[in-house]
């Protein structure tokens, strides 16, 4: 059956918009819902993913059958057993051939498959890495009282010190108040994809927009609010939850973990697989040891690596603008000599 006109005619006006990126990623993530709207994928190998097979237009059905949105053609996923590994195997190397063969005739997405940046993280431009992070960063900010505990060794992992963190929510325009307590927790999140977000309910989620994870941030540790701000939150929109907080036994509460920002992601996000993961083993030679490298980092630190560029420049340029001791005085010289040479 040919596809009708009109889906194709909505695809390509689609594509050819000015905000045709916009809108394909929101599509994107959109089928990728449909992976993981009732678990329907679950256990299944990274290198199938949701992503990977949104990538060809694939919505998912059930644990066993695709779509494709645009032509409608159907694409069958047998169970995949590992103790066979050899068939298991086989069974995987077809399904990635179907997801792009096996659309009806005149199709676009065996030409024109979500470009890769929606799958892994792409080596952005400083300044689109910030715009994103500071985005992330100021909504968290809009939820103060849930700021979650971060667990301690993954600062260092990060690689995020205390002056970046500074830097960073100043560069974000961030109260500078606020910057001790949640400083750390705040920037920590938004460099690694979370943001806080309420709910119809106002209860407040830490959520990630690439693998939609989304996790009520009462379950983890959060951070104590100073007292002084307890009192003006109460003041301000009347919550009593905070105030109704020491009326539970300690021995009542069910024991609460700090957050760790990247085991919280599906394996499959963007923001912690490897391009070497994301293209199983039919990916370019890596002879070089630098393609290597980059094969083999994760999306996090491919986007703090860029973000950090923000701040050594910034700080660059404060020092080149303000003179050094030696320059003040060598000119300070220049001019003795000249009022000398002037008398
Ligand atoms: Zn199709
Ligand atoms: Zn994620």
């Amino acid at each position: 059956m040919p596809i009708d006109r009109k889906s194709l005619d909505v695809f390509f006006q689609n594509v050819t918009n000015s905000d045709s990126h916009e809108k394909e990623e929101k599509n994107f993530i959109k089928r990728i819902s449909t992976y993981i709207e009732g678990q329907k994928w679950m256990r299944k190998p990274l290198s199938i993913s949701p992503a990977v097979c949104s990538q060809y237009g694939w919505i998912c059905i059930n644990s066993n059958l695709l779509e494709c949105e645009t032509c409608g053609a159907k694409l069958c996923c047998p169970e995949l057993n590992i103790e066979f590994y050899d068939a298991y195997k086989a069974c995987i190397e077809k399904l990635l051939q179907d997801l792009k063969s096996n659309h009806k005739p005149y199709c676009p997405w065996p030409l024109t498959p979500a470009p890769d940046c929606f799958l892994q993280m792409p080596t952005l431009p400083k300044e689109e890495s910030f715009k994103h992070f500071t985005r992330r960063l100021k909504s968290s900010f809009q939820c103060l009282s849930d700021f979650p505990q971060i667990q301690d060794e993954i600062f260092s992992l990060l690689g995020l010190e205390k002056h970046h963190i500074k830097e960073l929510c100043k560069l974000s325009e961030i109260d500078s108040e606020k910057i001790e307590q949640y400083g750390m927790s705040g920037v920590t999140l938004a460099s690694t994809g979370w943001m806080l977000k309420k709910n119809k309910e106002e209860q407040i989620f830490i959520t990630c927009d690439s693998c939609q994870r989304s996790i009520w941030s009462k379950v983890f540790t959060l951070i104590i609010p100073n007292k002084n701000e307890v009192t003006s939150a109460s003041q301000d929109n009347k919550d009593t939850s905070l105030t109704e907080e020491p009326s539970v036994t300690p021995s009542k509460r069910i024991k609460k973990e700090d957050f760790n920002p990247l085991e919280e992601h599906r394996p499959w996000c963007l923001w912690i697989i490897t391009k070497k993961e994301n293209c199983n083993s039919q990916c370019e030679d890596n002879s070089c040891e630098e393609t290597e490298d980059i094969n083999n980092t994760p999306g996090w630190k491919i986007f703090i690596n860029s973000l950090l560029k923000n701040i050594c420049e910034s700080q660059e340029s404060n020092i080149k603008s303000r003179p050094s001791k030696e320059q003040i005085r060598s000119a300070r010289d220049l001019l003795d000599t000249w009022t000398n040479v002037a008398e």
